[in-house]
């Protein structure tokens, strides 16, 4: 039987319990989940595309069929290429389902063998989104239990170096 393959994509940046959270519950759900770290964005990020894939890894090592790499361009030839009939995103409010909605039947047309795969956040991190932690982090806020620890310790030492002097974050997800 063929195995039944994802792709998570995203800008992760930086990676969150949020998005975990779906990764978990992603890698019991598919043989394979590839998340698919997104290179090229629109938006300007605080962790350059391999620091991205990096402190991703590294949060989930504990997954043996989880893999990650990083990817430009359209989320369906990404995920052909990882030979993946399934894309994966996660739900917090009906903010992310608007947004959700145009792209999924975006994707749809492109490829309509692919199927979109939608995964309703846990309540705990309805509220947790990249860039509040970023925020967090640039006000000397507490963000241990919203990152993994390797994601605490390297916006630490990001703000350490002069990062997040003004407040301002970088990228709005
Ligand atoms: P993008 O810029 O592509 O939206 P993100 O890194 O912001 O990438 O998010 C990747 C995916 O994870 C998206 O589907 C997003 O909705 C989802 N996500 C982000 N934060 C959470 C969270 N706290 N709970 C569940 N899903 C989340």
């Amino acid at each position: 039987m063929s195995q039944r393959v994802a792709i998570y994509p995203g800008s992760f940046d930086p990676p969150t319990n949020g998005h975990l959270d779906i990764v978990e519950r992603s890698a019991r759900l598919f043989d394979r989940v590839v998340i698919g770290v997104g290179r090229n964005l629109a938006k300007k990020t605080v962790f350059d595309a391999d620091q991205r894939v990096e402190l991703m890894r590294e949060a989930c090592k504990k997954w043996p069929n989880v893999e990650i790499r990083s990817f430009d361009g359209l989320q369906v030839d990404f995920a052909k290429e990882c030979g993946a009939r399934f894309i994966i995103r996660g739900i917090r409010a009906l903010s992310d389902f608007e947004f959700e909605f145009e792209m999924g039947n975006m994707n749809r047309r492109l490829a309509p063998d692919i199927e979109m795969v939608y995964l309703m956040t846990a309540p705990e991190y309805l509220f947790l989104s990249a860039s509040r932690v970023k925020e967090l982090v640039a006000f000397s806020a507490p963000i241990d239990s919203l990152v993994p620890p390797n994601v605490a310790k390297a916006l630490k030492s990001h703000k350490g170096k002069g990062g997040f002097r003004t407040g301002a974050t970088e990228s709005n997800d």
